[in-house]
């Protein structure tokens, strides 16, 4: 007969489910964990035990018995080839060489140790399939059965080579790997991002996860992402009887594979390689968080098998968690491009995970708040995934009662102007134009890679010009002469005509990355494209009208408005003339010439029933129009589909021409 399982149990077990479930959703589903990787093992861990305990309890819909997992919105779903399995986790050496032991049963004497060894990448996985060589679909993990169709954005990404190489080809072939970010280029891209005052990621795997679920693939494809293989979906025409073979011929066949990777002879030269990956965590240009293990030899894999989520013959083993304690030893107000302010921890310096800390990021007076931080407190840091340690919390009963109130600066710190705080938002903001500190920024980011490119000249050269008055803003660049620049100490004139080479280029960059440059609020990346689509010149731009941008897709109230303020300011209106004056052209951008909606606005309205409302757009898109959300007299054609309402009312009175979806794909060349 059953036991009686207790209450509390019960309870307990009820709440860890919720936690993984959650865990999940915000993991797989929000690209957005709440929980880091070794919370979130131990309560999966946990959650096992209990389950082991009292097995009364286990249900089919706990998360230990199904790989977890829901699909997004707007992506098709796809079934993998085969099942994409998750690896089980050992956290040390103990639980590592068990591993071993157990899948040493499998093997007769005679049978090689030998061992693939791989650092694990904090990416996101992605399946590549070639048909004849050339990829026909790449698709995320999703619940390791069925995932994403995200090609489109895969195609974006250059290490994924479009079309195998070499003279061994395999007629079907499904590559598994991981896609990310390298260190140095998402450090770069969160600091425009956070200038442009644009969203800002936790770490180079969520920026990648939401690179690739972008929409629009013109946003991942310029973004520093990148792909390793390293797995076998299934192949059809080769056969690989190892995984150091398998590597081997993803290499010839013109694949990325992690250099880091080796394979090994016998568990100790394992745990060895482990800690020298350990070691050279901080040098390895992408961010690991543990190594994954696998038994090399096909065959052995083959007779090993599979628990029932995981294969036997493979595991991953964690990293250890890069957290310290130390002291917080200060707070200092840091003025970024746009003003906005922002606390910065000074720590007791403390080495950790391979670098020596001794500031963190505070983020916000929100995450001040929370953190209820004193300054003299003792505090946790932590450097996991993140590139920028951060502090987790204070340790308060640690306190000895001399620690001191964090105040929050009244005034600039670089200025001295009084700091306001927009209406609801958490920003502490300088709103001097000429607070030099805000200048300097400004004119590092104009010049910056996202923007002009202007290559020799970084924040220390600016701060130089600022300081001996050769600039006071951006248009100032484009009046420099080769003599004031020679003269500059430690300069010299090949310097100065490399400099004014690079400015002479910049001056007829790409409108979106002139509008980046400009600093306008809202403005980054995404928005300067948005906006040099739609009206094509900087005139264009300057003379759109509210609504007109109002009605550009993903245009909302604050970017139109912040546009609007920065082109009515008569000091920035002064500095684009003075710059058309020196020559500054920003490359006009051409819509897709040839397209059957070339130069059209379209609006969609209804259900359609072939299409989802994004791929519309992406084929209006694609086809040289414009997708506008709102009808005006300037919209051209309505695509009416079961349900319209209003707008083809409004159509309608406009003498708008109308059609179906049927005539809409007809004319878009689809049918
Ligand atoms: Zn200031």
């Amino acid at each position: 007969m059953a036991r009686e399982v207790p209450t509390p149990i019960r309870a307990q077990v009820a709440a860890l489910r919720e936690q993984i479930r959650d865990a999940d959703h915000r993991y797989y589903v929000l690209d957005d964990p709440s929980l880091s990787d070794s919370q979130y093992d131990e309560i999966y861990r946990e959650l096992v035990a209990l389950e082991t305990a009292w097995p009364e309890v286990v249900a089919a819909d706990s998360p230990t018995q199904r790989v977890p997992g829901v699909l997004g919105e707007g992506f098709q779903p796809f079934q993998h080839p085969s099942p994409m399995v998750s690896l089980d986790n050992v956290t040390n050496a103990e639980q590592f060489h068990d591993w071993v032991a157990s899948g040493d049963r499998y093997l007769r004497s005679e049978d090689p140790r030998r061992y693939s060894v791989e650092p694990k990448i904090d990416g996101i996985g992605l399946e590549l399939i070639y048909q004849d060589g050339v990829l026909v679909t790449a698709a995320t993990r999703g619940d390791g059965l069925v995932g994403e169709d995200v090609t489109t954005n895969a195609r974006t990404i250059r290490s994924v080579p479009q079309r195998l190489r070499g003279p061994n080809v395999p007629e079907w072939i499904a590559v598994r790997g991981e896609c990310y970010c390298r260190k140095k280029d998402f450090f770069a891209f969160n600091r425009a991002a956070e200038e442009a005052g644009e969203r800002t990621f936790a770490n180079p795997r969520n920026f990648v996860g939401g690179s690739l679920r972008m929409l629009d693939s013109t946003v991942p494809a310029s973004r520093p992402i990148r792909y390793f293989a390293y797995a076998l979906g299934g192949v059809r025409g080769a056969t690989y009887g190892s995984q150091g073979e398998l590597m081997a011929a993803l290499q010839e066949l013109g694949l990325p594979t992690i250099p880091e990777a080796r394979v090994l002879d016998g568990a100790d030269a394992v745990a060895a390689r482990y800690i020298e990956l350990v070691e050279a965590r901080e040098s390895v240009p992408y961010e690991m968080d543990g190594v994954v293990i696998k038994v090399d030899d096909a065959a052995l894999q083959e007779r090993m098998g599979m628990r029932t989520r995981s294969p036997v013959w493979a595991v991953a083993w964690k990293f250890p968690a890069q957290r310290a304690l130390t002291k917080l030893n200060d707070v200092d107000w840091q003025v970024g491009r746009t003003g906005v302010v922002t606390p910065r921890a000074i720590l007791e310096p403390v080495f950790l995970a391979g670098v020596t800390v001794s500031h963190a990021t505070l983020h916000n007076l929100d995450e001040l708040e929370r953190l209820q931080l004193k300054i003299g407190d003792e505090v946790e840091i932590e450097r996991a995934g993140d590139v920028i340690p951060k502090v987790l919390r204070a340790l308060d009963d640690q306190r000895s009662g001399d620690e001191r109130e964090i105040q929050i600066p009244t005034t600039c710190p670089a200025c001295a102007t009084v700091l306001h705080r927009d209406e609801g938002k958490v920003a502490l903001r300088c709103g001097n134009f000429a607070c030099p500190a805000q200048i300097k920024r400004h004119l590092a980011h104009f010049a910056g890679r996202g923007a002009l490119d202007v290559r020799g000249l970084g924040e220390k050269q600016i701060e130089q010009l600022l300081r001996e008055g050769l600039v006071q803003d951006a248009a100032d660049l484009f009046y420099l002469e080769e003599d004031a620049l020679a003269a500059l100490d430690r300069w010299g004139v090949k310097s100065a005509q490399n400099v004014l080479a690079q400015l002479e280029a910049a001056r007829t960059r790409p409108l979106d990355r002139f509008l980046v440059g400009l600093g306008i609020r809202e403005v980054g990346e995404r928005g300067g494209k948005i906006l040099a689509r739609a009206f094509g010149t900087l005139a264009g731009v300057q003379a759109a009208t509210k609504e007109e941008l109002l009605e550009l897709d993903e245009v909302g109230e604050a970017m139109a408005d912040s546009v609007l303020d920065w082109f009515s300011e008569p000091r920035n209106q002064a500095m684009l003339e003075r710059m058309r004056a020196a020559g500054v052209a920003p490359a006009e951008v051409a819509v897709a010439a040839g397209g059957a909606f070339e130069g059209l606005t379209l609006v969609l309205t209804g259900k359609l029933e072939e299409l989802s409302r994004d791929e519309a757009k992406r084929l209006v898109e694609a086809q040289g129009g414009r997708a506008a959300s709102s009808i005006s007299k300037r919209t051209d054609l309505l695509v009416a589909g079961p349900g319209a309402g209003s707008k083809l009312k409004k159509a309608e009175e406009l003498g708008i021409e109308v059609v179906d979806e049927a005539e809409f794909l007809r004319r878009a060349g689809r049918v």
